[in-house]
């Protein structure tokens, strides 16, 4: 028997984080209100709608040598790609991964741009003498994943360093004429043709390889979404109309917040004792970094109302961030009669041993309750977006396709599976039909270099 104090603050978990139908429609539309409110004015919603500056999205057409630079993710990137027209596609593809010195990321902007340009200088020289380049300049895309106030496709000025990142004088500088007074300095001739973020580069990506994607999302460590608005439906965007008709919008969706979300005692916990509080309430409700955070959290309160998890000192399980998201992963996927992967990650993680099976299969459903919390309130997202865009609605034929990138979405089938039964649910059987998410890795890298040829000079 599990003991009834244990019982009541699952059932009360249960309870807190209860995401039915009703409730997803109201955060989608929600979502959609903030968006809208977002692409009024400057400020106007706590999603900040960054207009991208990129107005064409990649058709297969693109041809020839392009590169990429992906700084902010957990590994810093050079990808050189061969681009070969709608047949041949992507024709070559070479990739250097390099970690960045820890003391680089709190020196100098010199520093830290100096390094990333003597890189891409090394890929120069490794590819040779090569013709192609005698009548056609290199060009870049360069995926910066910290939050920008862009200023057009090629430049915007950094807000703040996030992460593992602190160079104070980059802060409120343009990172585009950082990189390129660097790549001077290390005689690396090449156009940056686009700043972009992680989403819109997973756009991108997915856009070159289904011409139907409109929406690009990341379920990682953070959370975010990017999609296709109207330029005439952005009431704060000054200046001509691009051609195209089109904008794609960096929503910054992990500050969304609404009073109709599930919010528990143990977000809000969270969030006080977080680097961040107040901040980005969305992202610590559905990304990979908090699921197992709060899951912890849970653990740590039965701990303290039963004797279920033994009766010593729980020191482990009062360590933030000790329980991590691939943690719960494996223990929400545990098919064995006993659930000794249950067992084998209490013991690991928390020294917890010798639980009974009622115990582990308690474990277990604190994992489904709040990965399935996070999975449908991602899932209303995404519904938000597509009726902002008029998408999947009564009257709408067009299919219209999601590409999503990110660990979390990658690895956790159940959580995978979860976003996609709750799109169907919210959008009804028939308009689901119309309506596909699929995983598209490499958005940062191949996703920036193929905005870089979309808005190449010399195409
Ligand atoms: P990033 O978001 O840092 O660019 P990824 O997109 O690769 O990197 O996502 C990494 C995140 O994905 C991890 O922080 C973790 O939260 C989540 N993740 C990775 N592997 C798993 C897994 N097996 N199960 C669940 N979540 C995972
Ligand atoms: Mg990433």
């Amino acid at each position: 028997m599990v003991a009834a104090a244990a019982e009541r603050v699952v059932a009360e978990l249960r309870e807190a984080c209860a995401a039915p139908a009703a409730r997803l429609n109201e955060v989608a539309a929600a979502m959609e209100a903030e968006m809208r409110a977002g692409l009024r004015e400057e400020g106007g919603s706590k999603i900040k709608m960054i207009i991208s500056y990129v107005d064409n999205l990649p058709t297969g057409n693109e041809e020839g040598f392009f590169y990429s630079l992906d700084l902010g993710g957990t590994n810093f990137r050079v990808l050189r790609v061969q681009l070969a027209g709608k047949e041949k596609r992507v024709a070559k593809r070479e990739s250097k991964e390099v970690s960045i010195p820890p003391h680089l990321m709190s020196g100098n902007a010199s520093e830290l741009f100096g390094f990333i340009a003597s890189a891409l200088a090394k890929v120069i020289v490794d590819e040779g003498r090569n013709d192609v380049f005698e009548d056609k300049h290199r060009e870049l895309g360069f995926t910066f994943s910290f939050p920008v106030r862009q200023t057009s496709i090629a430049s915007g000025t950094l807000i703040k360093w996030t992460k593992a990142f602190s160079i104070d004088d980059a802060v409120g500088e343009d990172v585009v004429a950082e990189l390129r007074t660097a790549m001077e300095k290390h005689g690396v001739d090449m156009r940056v043709a686009a700043l972009i973020n992680d989403t819109v580069g997973t756009l991108a990506a997915g856009r070159y390889n289904d011409e139907d994607v409109v929406i690009g999302v990341i379920l990682g460590t953070g959370s975010n979404a990017a999609y296709v608005e109207e330029a005439s439906a952005i009431p704060k965007f000054e200046g001509e109309l691009p051609k195209s008709g089109n904008m794609v919008i960096n929503t910054e969706w992990g500050n969304f917040y609404s009073s109709c979300l599930p919010i528990t005692e143990y977000d809000q916990a969270l969030d006080e004792e977080s680097l961040n509080p107040g901040e980005q309430i969305f992202e610590k409700l559905i990304s990979g970094m908090y699921l197992g955070e709060i899951v912890r959290r849970v653990l740590l309160k039965i701990a303290s109302q039963s004797t279920l998890f033994g009766k010593v000192n729980h020191t482990k399980l009062k360590t933030r961030f000790i329980l991590r998201t691939p943690d719960i992963s494996a223990m929400h996927h545990d098919e064995t009669p006993d659930l000794r992967i249950v067992a084998e990650k209490l013991a690991d993680n928390f020294k917890i041993k010798d639980t009974s099976l009622e115990t582990r299969k308690m474990v277990v459903e604190i994992c489904d309750v709040v990965t399935s919390r996070s999975a449908r309130l991602a899932a209303a997202g995404i519904v938000g977006i597509l009726r902002k865009i008029g998408r999947a609605v009564p009257g709408d034929e067009r299919r219209s396709v999601v590409a999503i990138d990110g660990g979390l979405f990658e690895h956790y089938t159940e959580f995978r599976q979860c976003l996609e039964s709750t799109l169907v649910e919210l959008l009804g059987e028939e308009a689901s039909r119309s309506v596909a998410v699929k995983l598209t890795k490499d958005g940062s890298g191949l996703g920036a270099a193929l905005i870089a040829a979309a808005h190449s000079q010399y195409q």
